[in-house]
């Protein structure tokens, strides 16, 4: 078999950070600044890491940027008052609460507390319904929707593909069944959802057209459960123990990349294949709410 092509997650991301720049430029020129606020609770190193990334990004895009880093003892009701606070502040389009929370936070109040017209993160209940829906004016969470858009962006035919989902969060598995299931351009698939419970999983996986890992196990897909020609699309990051590197560890996908690539017709890696693609669809996101809150 020929060399499977890589799917460049870093490349497709600045071409979708670059459609984000012309909006941008477009809104600002009619007076009108995207503004994405970010919260974090505590500070847990890979929580303060994500979230200081998502600021750096939206100051590189001109996009107005609140960062708000509350203490690991902030109550459910204060935090309830910071949302409040936002979804009524005017230059705030987008608001998202970094996942997870202290254990004393509910995070589902909280991400219900969220104006649905400033979900970003495409978590609240409204938007979920919406993506059910299929109604485009939901927002979609931003890792499905980042695998979505390399599927596009690449040319795979998603029409009649067999697509199997490994795993089914409401974060990464849910969503992208529902997006691969709906009607129209790059979805129109059939979905199966296979998760923990799911019997003969190599035997699952194996029918898989297109195959998307997200179950958070290093390097759990084996070249045994992917098929010859498939198309392999890996959200897992997973650190594991490397002395060789400098930090002492090494970031993994869900999948046995050197042993599954030789058998795909493409496959994502890790890092550089959803992970950038994660980023810019909130980006993304953020400036489709500031179009929809305003009107442009
Ligand atoms: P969750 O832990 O919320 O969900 C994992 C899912 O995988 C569950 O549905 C679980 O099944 C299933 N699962 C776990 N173990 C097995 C197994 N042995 N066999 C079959 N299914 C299994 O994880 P997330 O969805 O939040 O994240 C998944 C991965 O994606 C993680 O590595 C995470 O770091 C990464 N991620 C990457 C992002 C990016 O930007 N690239 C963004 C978000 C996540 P069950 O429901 O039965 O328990």
């Amino acid at each position: 078999m020929s060399a499977p092509t890589l799917i460049d997650g870093k490349k497709t991301a600045e071409s979708v950070l670059a459609e984000c720049e012309a909006e941008i430029a477009d809104l600002k020129s009619k007076g009108v600044t995207p503004g994405l606020a970010v919260v974090l609770v505590g500070a847990d190193p890979a929580s303060t890491f994500y979230v200081r990334s998502k600021s750096k990004m939206c100051e590189k895009l001109g996009i107005h940027s609140v960062k708000l880093e509350l203490p690991a003892e902030t109550t459910q009701d204060e935090l309830l008052k910071v949302i409040d606070d936002l979804n009524n502040d005017p230059a705030v389009h987008g608001i998202l609460v970094q996942s997870p929370p202290p254990a004393h936070i509910d995070e589902a109040a909280i991400i219900a507390e969220i104006d649905p017209a400033k979900d970003v993160d495409g978590f609240h209940p409204v938007n979920v319904a919406k993506l059910a829906l299929e109604d485009a004016s939901g927002f979609v969470p931003c890792t499905p929707a980042g695998c979505q858009r390399l599927l596009t962006e690449y040319g795979i035919e998603t029409e009649g593909a067999n697509v199997v989902v490994l795993g089914r969060s409401m974060i990464v598995g849910k969503p992208m069944a529902l997006l691969m299931m709906a009607k129209g351009k790059g979805a129109n698939s059939t979905v199966t959802v296979a998760h923990s419970r799911t019997k003969d999983l190599e035997a699952v996986t194996r029918e898989a057209d297109i195959l998307i890992a997200a179950i958070g196990k290093p390097e759990f897909v084996k070249a045994g459960g992917v098929k010859d020609g498939a198309v392999v699309i890996d959200v897992g990051i997973n650190r594991v123990d490397d002395a060789s590197q400098k930090k002492g560890y090494r970031i993994v996908g869900d999948v046995a990349f050197d042993e599954v690539a030789p058998k795909c017709k493409a496959i994502t890696p890790v890092p550089g294949g959803v992970g950038p693609m994660t980023i810019a669809m909130l980006m993304a996101n953020t400036v489709k709410a500031c179009k929809q809150i305003t009107g442009n």
